[in-house]
């Protein structure tokens, strides 16, 4: 069995980490804060001092830390996991990040001899904990296959959508979707606040047609309760918006539904919002309507 190393133990990689022990697969993990490993040890993973002993150990190495000078310092830094591969090792990257960071990195990798898959995911904590996660991998043929069992140990949905960069790309495609239609939701439901329409009943008749979608279930439930909680942070998902921005810069796109739903999260962000969940962009929905939806 292939050894396996992993890079970041935050909401997403505890989750994700644990899935691959309980897979059966030797597992070294690191975190930059020593605690989060604790639980992972106990499950019977090793620890290690630095991202390089993780891949000093390992066969392959999977990180998922937060944005993309961070991958760069847990992959490339002084203490970064390229100083402790050996040629034929793999790195999968699963974060967030930008799609041109990736391929720079993919070429850091390749000249020695280390290739790298591209794979963020979707499905929140949750689909971390459960091993649901959809899955977008970007790279070639031969490495993706050699790292099927991984992705299936941690998730359901696993699509190899292109080249290097582009699982990255794919996920900032899913997180233009996410964000414009959790937009329309708030938007739609203060509407109907707003005419006198009953909220629960609205909800109900209009989930099930054509308008139906994820955010308009789960996330349209929740702001009828007024549950701000997060399943997936403002602050995350700002991060998100500025790297599809810089994304599409670099191919002459302008955005503009997407822009809008910038600015909203924007000022939620004046607000010292960003710990909430991405349902909160209700609260910028309000301040136009002047009016609270519950
Ligand atoms: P998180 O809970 O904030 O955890 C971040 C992890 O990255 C922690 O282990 C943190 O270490 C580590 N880290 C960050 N910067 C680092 C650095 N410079 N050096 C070393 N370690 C560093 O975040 P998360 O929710 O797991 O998200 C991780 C990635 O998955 C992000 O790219 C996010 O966009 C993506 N994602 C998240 C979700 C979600 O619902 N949460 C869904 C899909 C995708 P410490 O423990 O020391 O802070």
């Amino acid at each position: 069995m292939k050894k396996i190393g992993f890079i970041g133990l935050g909401l997403m990689g505890r989750g994700m980490s644990m899935n691959l022990v309980k897979a059966g697969f030797p597992v070294t993990v690191w975190n930059r804060t020593a605690s989060k490993m604790d639980p992972l040890v106990e499950a019977g993973a090793k620890a290690a001092a630095s991202p390089k002993e993780v891949a000093a150990a390992s066969d392959i190495i999977v990180s998922i830390v937060t944005d993309s000078s961070d991958v760069e310092a847990v992959i490339l830094g002084s203490e970064g996991a390229i100083h402790g591969t050996s040629p034929g090792d793999i790195v999968i990257d699963m974060s967030t990040i930008s799609p041109a960071v990736t391929k720079s990195i993919n070429d850091k990798l390749g000249a020695k001899g280390v290739k790298m898959l591209d794979a963020p995911v979707s499905g929140g904590s949750i689909g971390a904990r459960d091993g649901t996660l959809s899955i977008m991998v970007g790279g070639d043929d031969e490495t993706f296959k050699e790292c099927l069992p991984i992705f299936e140990a941690m998730g359901k949905t696993i699509t190899h959508v292109g080249g290097n960069g582009m699982g990255q790309t794919v996920k900032l495609v899913n997180q233009i979707l996410v964000g414009t239609s959790m937009l329309g939701v708030a938007e739609a439901l203060m509407f109907a606040k707003k005419c006198g329409v009953d909220l629960e009943k609205c909800h109900a008749a209009v989930s099930g047609g054509a308008a139906g979608s994820w955010q308009l279930t789960n996330n349209g439930a929740r702001l009828l309760k007024g549950d701000m909680e997060p399943g997936f942070k403002i602050k995350d998902y700002l991060k998100d918006l500025r790297l599809i921005m810089e994304a599409a810069a670099d191919v002459k796109m302008p955005l503009v539904e997407t822009s809008v739903v910038q600015q909203m999260y924007k000022s939620l962000e004046a607000e010292g919002l960003t710990q909430k969940g991405t349902q909160a962009v209700i609260k910028a929905v309000e301040k136009l309507a002047g009016e609270t939806l519950v």
